[in-house]
C-alpha cells in the first residue's frame, strides 16, 4: 500500500494505485495458476486473452472504428517515430507505385527529433513547419502557427505521410486540434504521437492513418508502445514488400523484422516475445477508466485539472513566466519558470515539503513543468496551485 502520490513526473508517470495493486498481485499468482502474469507464455491462452482483452477496451474508450487494427510493439515513443518512418513509406509505395517525402510539422523537441530519425534513415522528408521559425517565435518552441501560414506549402503536394506529435511532453505545446488543411487532404496520412496525451482527451480516430504512443505516461509502464493504424496501410505496406527490388530502387529501407507493421499484425502482436506483463497493466489501466466514465469523464476532470492550474500561475504574471502560447497550452504538460531569479531551489523544496514532487523541468528547457497525466488527482493539482499562490505572495 501507499500514501497516494502528488507526483508530477513526465514520464514514467504515476499510475493509479489501484491498478498497480493489482498489478502486484498478479505479478506473483495470475487467476490462481500459481504463476505470474509475466511468467507465462506469450501464446499462451492466459496471455493471448490479455492482448485481446486490452485491444477490445481500447477500442471502445478510443471508439476506433472497424477501418483501424490496434497493436502494440516493444518499445517506446523514439520506437515508435523510427519505425512509423520506413513502413509509412513503403505504404505510400504499395499504395502508389512512388515515393514521395515524409512531411513533418515541427512544434517541440519530439517532433524535431522524429524528422531527424527519419532523416538519420536516409528517408526523404521535407518539414512542412517549424514553429521556432514563425515570425515571433525568435527561434524558441511555444506556438502553433496558425494554418493560414504553412497551408500552402501542402497544396498540391504529394507526401507519403504527414507527422505531428499532438502533445509536446518537453515543451508544454499541445494541439488543439488536427490542423484542418490536413484533415481534408484525403490523400494525406496524418500520422501522430500520441504518446503523452492519449485518452485524455477525445479523438476522432477515423482522421488518422496511424496513431502511436509510448505506454510510460497515461496508460502503464516504460517499455511497450501502443498503435492504431488504418487496415488499408498495412495492405499498402504488404504490396509494397512484394517488390523488394522496386523499393530498394526508390531507396526506401528495409524494416526490421519486429517492427514490420504487417508482421506485427498478423501475429496479433506476438510476433516477438511482447511483455505481457506491461500490456496487463495497460488493460488495467484502460478497465479503470472504462469504469470511471471513459475518456470523455477524463476530459472534462483534466480541462478542471489544467484550468487550475494554470489559473493559479496566470494569476500571478509579475512573478511566473508561461512560455506557451495561450491556445496550444499543453493540459498534460504546464510549463513555467519564476521571473525571479534565484529562487528555482526554494521553490522545489518548499514543493518537496509538501510531497508535491516531480516538477523539475526538462534539462533541455529550465524551469519547471508539472505533468498533470490522467492518474494526478484534482486534488493533487488543487494542492500543486494553492502552493503556488503561497510561494508567489511569499517571495
Ligand atoms: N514522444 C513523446 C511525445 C514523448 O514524450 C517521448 C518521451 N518522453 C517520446 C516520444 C520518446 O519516448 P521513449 O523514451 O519511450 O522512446
Amino acid at each position: 500500500d501507499r500514501e497516494e502520490p502528488n507526483y508530477f513526473g513526465a514520464g514514467p508517470a504515476q499510475l493509479p494505485t489501484s491498478v498497480l495493486q493489482q498489478a502486484a498481485k498478479d505479478l506473483i499468482n495470475y487467476k490462481d495458476l500459481g504463476l505470474g502474469v509475466g511468467e507465462i507464455s506469450h501464446r499462451s491462452k492466459d496471455a493471448t486473452e490479455v492482448i485481446d482483452n486490452s485491444k477490445a477496451h481500447l477500442r471502445k474508450l478510443l471508439n476506433v472504428p472497424e477501418t483501424h487494427e490496434v497493436f502494440y510493439m516493444q518499445g517506446g515513443g523514439t520506437t515508435g517515430f523510427s519505425s512509423l518512418a520506413s513502413n509509412l513509406a513503403a505504404a505510400y509505395v504499395g499504395r502508389t507505385g512512388e515515393a514521395a517525402p515524409g512531411g513533418y510539422l515541427v512544434t517541440g523537441s519530439w517532433s524535431q527529433k522524429a524528422e531527424e530519425e527519419a532523416k538519420r534513415l536516409r528517408l526523404a522528408t521535407e518539414v512542412i513547419m517549424d514553429a521556432r521559425k514563425a515570425p515571433g517565435a525568435e527561434g524558441k518552441f511555444g506556438a502553433i502557427p496558425d494554418e493560414a501560414q504553412w497551408a500552402s506549402r501542402i497544396a498540391g503536394k504529394k507526401f507519403s505521410y504527414v507527422y505531428l506529435c499532438e502533445n509536446e511532453t518537453v515543451h508544454g505545446v499541445e494541439w488543439p486540434a488536427l490542423p484542418q488543411c490536413l484533415v481534408d487532404r484525403e490523400d494525406i496520412e496524418i500520422v501522430a504521437d500520441l504518446s503523452s496525451d492519449i485518452l485524455s482527451r477525445e479523438v476522432d480516430i477515423s482522421q488518422y492513418g496511424v496513431i502511436m504512443a509510448g505506454a510510460q505516461k497515461n496508460i502503464g509502464l516504460a517499455g511497450l508502445t501502443l498503435y492504431i493504424i488504418k487496415k488499408s496501410i498495412l495492405e499498402d505496406i504488404k504490396k509494397a514488400e512484394a517488390d523488394d527490388a522496386k523499393l530498394a530502387a526508390l531507396g526506401i529501407p528495409v524494416t526490421p523484422i519486429a517492427f514490420s507493421y504487417p508482421t506485427v499484425v498478423k501475429n496479433n502482436s506476438a510476433y516477438n516475445t511482447i511483455p505481457i506483463f506491461t500490456l496487463h497493466i495497460m488493460d488495467l489501466v484502460f478497465q479503470n477508466l472504462l469504469k470511471q466514465g471513459g475518456v470523455a469523464h477524463q476530459q472534462q476532470v483534466n480541462e478542471q485539472k489544467a484550468r487550475v492550474l494554470y489559473g493559479a500561475l496566470d494569476a500571478h504574471p509579475e512573478f511566473y513566466n508561461l512560455p506557451v502560447d495561450k491556445g496550444c497550452r499543453s493540459k498534460m504538460n504546464v510549463v513555467f519558470t519564476l521571473k525571479k531569479e534565484g529562487l528555482d531551489e526554494k521553490f522545489l523544496s518548499g514543493a518537496a515539503a509538501l510531497k508535491l514532487t516531480g516538477l523539475k523541468g526538462h534539462r533541455s528547457v529550465g524551469g519547471f513543468r508539472a505533468s498533470i497525466y490522467n492518474a494526478v488527482s484534482l486534488e493533487s493539482v488543487q494542492k500543486l496551485a494553492d502552493y503556488v499562490a503561497a510561494f508567489a505572495k511569499e517571495n
